[in-house]
């Protein structure tokens, strides 16, 4: 049977709703997977693991001199709270973060324009901030049509220590700094806490090499406020898809097919994949992923982290079939980016929309943006490659990862901080 896309725009639809890291709903999602699985006649199972998070009872923050306005925050997930009462205390503006900017900080609650790297993060600590804002939005937003996003601080900031930490909306940020907010009020009551989440799993044997193992992925969770139906059930209905391709055309390599919960707040789904896994691994040859498509606006690409030839073949064949394929040797924050640091070569497809064309992390990705068509365009090229690749007589990508990329990845996952320092100096 060919590819169906109408059959994967209903799925599509059937799980559009809000799926967060650790939900029922999330939960929900996962099981309407295994459902689907069912159907096809596979037999899928749930891999949970542990998604730390935080249970937050009380976020405010008001400024206090030279005016007084509650402003609405949103704290970060797993970072820490205030003392019971709150805090009052100076509020300073420090743009980018510069060490200029970083001068007499001590006890103060700053707003920078962008989320802390590693590095940064560790100077704030250092120079003894009582917290941080960052900014969420446009300044010209409107409250009742936008959110402020919530995040997870992730562990390569807080191994240097924990501070409160909020998102707020870039308007109101706006206005504290235009009308010169020099005081504020914050409290935050916070406990850290583990919700369940988990892993979708389904193994289609190899005919002819079942030692070999390539895996598709595609992460089934969305961030809070959003039906995240670009990112990335369209994904998930696009392996579902194959799925069925291949179940009914049995690969000659062994394909396993993983939808990855709680990828929106740090690659949990994949890294417990990969720690779970660890002695299958070795088999693993490739990973296929496919993150963000179905957009009516779009172009198609390929981010491949593997050798150089490999996105050499990609580039070359999309242009023998005639695919519009954009291929880039790079990483994609993704499931994809935890295998290929696993040592596994990895490639994502996905379709971009242009500015505006659609919506990723925002209530505005909905199924309005979207169409079956555009979701058959990267279905059909992952379809193409990855059949071609799993049944190949001899395996064409080394199973390596070259050392540009490496450099990239240990930069991604903070491995040496040190080293990164040094290479940026050198820019
Ligand atoms: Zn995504």
């Amino acid at each position: 049977m060919s590819i169906n896309c109408q059959r994967e725009f209903e799925l599509l639809k059937k799980i559009g709703f809000v799926r967060t890291s650790g939900s029922e709903e999330e939960f929900k999602a996962a099981n309407m997977l295994l459902e689907e699985i069912a159907s096809i006649g596979c037999e899928g199972h749930l891999e949970a693991f542990k998604a730390p998070t935080s249970k937050i009872t009380k976020a405010t923050l008001k400024v206090v001199e030279p005016y007084e306005k509650e402003y609405e925050i949103a704290p970060y997930n797993c970072a820490i709270g205030t003392p019971e009462g709150g805090i009052t205390t100076d509020f300073i503006y420090i743009e980018d973060g510069l060490d200029v900017n970083l001068v007499d900080l001590k006890g103060k609650f700053v707003l920078m324009n962008t989320r802390p790297n590693p590095k940064l993060y560790k100077k704030l600590i250092d120079a003894g901030i009582a917290g941080y804002i960052t900014m969420s939005g446009t300044a010209m937003d409107e409250e009742d049509k936008t959110d402020i996003s919530i995040a997870r601080i992730r562990e390569k900031n807080t191994q240097h220590g924990k501070i409160p930490a909020v998102n707020m909306r870039t308007k109101d940020c706006f206005q504290m700094v235009r009308d010169k907010a020099s005081k504020v009020h914050v409290e935050i009551i916070m406990e850290d806490i583990e919700l369940p989440s988990q892993n979708v799993v389904v193994t289609l044997e190899g005919t002819k090499y079942p030692e070999d193992i390539i895996s598709f992925g595609a992460h089934y969770d969305s961030v809070p406020y959003s039906t995240g139906v670009y990112d990335n059930g369209a994904g998930s209905v696009i392996i579902m898809e194959l799925l069925r391709h291949f179940k009914e055309n049995p690969p000659m390599r062994t394909v396993k097919f993983v939808w990855y919960g709680s990828e929106e707040v740090g690659l949990l789904g994949s890294k417990a994949y990969l720690k779970d896994h660890e002695e299958e691994l070795k088999k693993h040859l490739l990973m296929i992923n496919v993150d963000v498509a179905g957009s009516i606006l779009g172009r198609e690409m390929a981010l491949v982290t593997a050798e150089q030839n490999f996105v050499d073949y990609i580039d070359h064949t999309a242009k023998i079939k005639g695919f519009p394929l954009k291929v880039e040797q790079s990483i994609y924050s993704s499931d994809s980016t935890a295998f290929a640091d696993a040592g596994i070569p990895s490639v994502t497809f996905c379709r971009f929309a242009p500015q505006g064309g659609a919506f990723i992390h925002t209530r505005d990705d909905v199924m309005d943006y979207l169409s079956a068509e555009a979701l058959e365009k990267t279905t059909i090229i992952t379809k193409e490659f990855s059949e071609a690749i799993i049944n190949s007589v001899a395996f064409p990508v080394e199973r390596k990862i070259p050392e540009n990329m490496r450099k990239k990845l240990d930069e991604y996952f903070d491995k040496d901080p040190k080293k990164e320092e040094s290479s940026e100096s050198k820019k």
